[in-house]
């Protein structure tokens, strides 16, 4: 006991290591209170060992070496954000877990503009009065659908919830059993109905509906039909669905209002570049339907948003319903969506410039080229015996609950460990200042070309090199 008294004479006061040089220094961008926090508990892990008799003189004094880095390390971790970028190597272009679709970066130099300085959200400037915060995003929504009038709420769910909350109260609704879907984060078309007040009237099968199903429960309180794109899963086989042309029939002979939720809400038909066909908004207003909603951050590659396109009578009553000041958008939201939706006006601008679309339609060759770079970067950095890369063909998904079974073929870079844990490694990746998302299977890990940029070959390279050290035990 004696002896350990000693050893705890020789744990530095906190007031001394304030007085470091290098602590000091950290203070410029740190709090304050985060430094002392650091200290404090770093001092109090040393004196914990040293009670434990886990150390040793020489391991303390080993240990009061690297004291001030172990502060600054701890003090700079609870200093940073909790919310941060990471690197997508997964591949899958709409990842819901890691931040859906990318904004392209003039659209939110527009967005810093917008939101450090004040705007004309809701005034009008030829007026010089009060004016409509939906008055932004409805012509330039117009002039790429088609529609008559458009609005923008939070999301697609909140669109959703607000149309059927504004058409339907109390009254049915008529959708096919096989469009009732579920999608992440439990949004269910069944209980969105029921939150709203309408009643769902589910008709034909899970893979089989008509449209005579959808004629036979037609009565007096039905308030439309409704149809879902079932975007995250696909009835194959022996199946048959009601279009939305089909219905367009039948809505009008019963004058009722059709809905149609597209999910994804493509504006660009995506065939073009070898994916599969996804309806896109045009064709749903081309069709007769009243009331369309879609996602801003799925395949348009927008902010999050729940677009509303269709008829003014029905976009009005939208309008009135105190859902939709629940449901409202913020200005940074109308700004990011306004200039993501210019660059729809050529289609050929849309693609270069929107990051998803760019992402979902690069060329195999271009893939090719950018594995080549990121291969030789890699290669120039990382002499690693127990760490082997190679070029590879594998497939990305698009993701986000869209074309669920389009598999695109893609280039990878395929890491091989000799004698090394992968899950400990892809783990490392994971914790690194920038984590690095990656697919691991088989033993080897993947990284897709397709959603990683070339601007972060440098931060993966650096980012592996710091994984290899960690497994290795050079760094904790
Ligand atoms: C994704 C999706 C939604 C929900 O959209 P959010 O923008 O995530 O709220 C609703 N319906 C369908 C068919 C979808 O695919």
């Amino acid at each position: 006991m004696a002896k350990n008294r000693n050893l705890f004479k020789l744990i530095p006061k906190v007031d001394e290591l304030l007085e470091e040089e290098r602590i000091k220094n950290i203070l410029d961008t740190v709090p304050r209170k985060y430094v002392v926090d650091s200290i404090r508990e770093e001092i109090e892990l040393l004196r914990d060992d040293i009670k434990n008799n886990r150390l040793d003189e020489k391991d303390i004094n080993e240990r009061n070496k690297h004291l001030i880095d172990l502060v600054i390390d701890r003090a700079n971790n609870k200093n940073a954000l909790h919310l941060k970028r990471v690197i997508n190597g997964t591949g899958t272009v709409i990842h819901t877990n890691i931040g859906r679709s990318l904004i392209n970066e003039e659209v939110m130099k527009n967005v810093i503009d917008i939101a450090t300085n004040y705007s004309n959200l809701e005034y009008d400037l030829q007026k010089g009065e009060r004016g409509s915060r939906y008055s932004h995003l409805k012509d330039i929504l117009v002039e790429i659908t088609g529609a008559e009038d458009a609005m923008v709420v939070n999301n697609n769910a909140a669109a959703v919830l607000l149309v059927l909350s504004t058409i339907a109260n109390e009254r049915e609704v008529i959708v096919s059993r096989g469009e009732l879907i579920e999608i992440g984060g439990s949004f269910r078309i069944p209980d969105v109905m029921e939150q709203s007040g309408a009643i769902l009237k589910a008709v034909g099968t899970t893979n089989k509906t008509h449209l005579r199903d959808f004629e036979n429960a037609i009565n007096e309180n039905t308030a439309g039909l409704l149809k879902v794109h079932t975007s995250n899963y696909r009835i194959l086989g022996f199946t048959s669905s009601v279009l939305a042309e089909e219905l367009y029939t039948l809505k009008t002979k019963y004058n009722l209002p059709l809905i149609e939720d597209l999910g994804s809400g493509v504006l660009i038909d995506l065939s073009k570049f070898g994916l599969q066909y996804e309806p896109t908004v045009q064709d749903s207003i081309k069709s007769g339907v009243d009331i369309v909603t879609f996602s801003g951050d799925k395949l348009l590659g927008g902010p999050q948003a729940g677009i509303i396109v269709g008829k003014k009578e029905y976009i009005d009553a939208m309008k009135k319903n105190p859902l939709t000041r629940a449901f409202r958008v913020d200005k940074f939201t109308i700004s990011a969506l306004e200039a993501t939706l210019k660059f729809y006006i050529e289609e050929k601008i849309a693609i270069e410039k929107i990051p998803t679309l760019n992402m979902l339609s690069i060329s195999i060759e271009e893939l090719n080229k950018k594995a080549i770079r990121l291969y030789n970067i890699l290669m120039e950095k990382i002499s690693d015996k127990k760490c082997r890369f190679e070029i590879v063909d594998s497939y990305s998904e698009v993701g986000g609950g869209s074309l669920p079974l389009e598999k695109i073929p893609t280039k990878c870079i395929m890491i091989t460990l000799n004698r090394l844990s992968i899950t400990s490694f892809e783990r490392s990746l994971r914790e690194y200042r920038i984590p690095i998302i990656t697919r691991v299977y088989k033993d080897n890990m993947y990284m897709d070309l397709r959603t990683v940029r070339e601007s972060e070959f440098n931060i993966l390279a650096d980012g592996i090199v710091y994984g290899l050290n960690r497994l290795k035990g050079c760094i904790q």
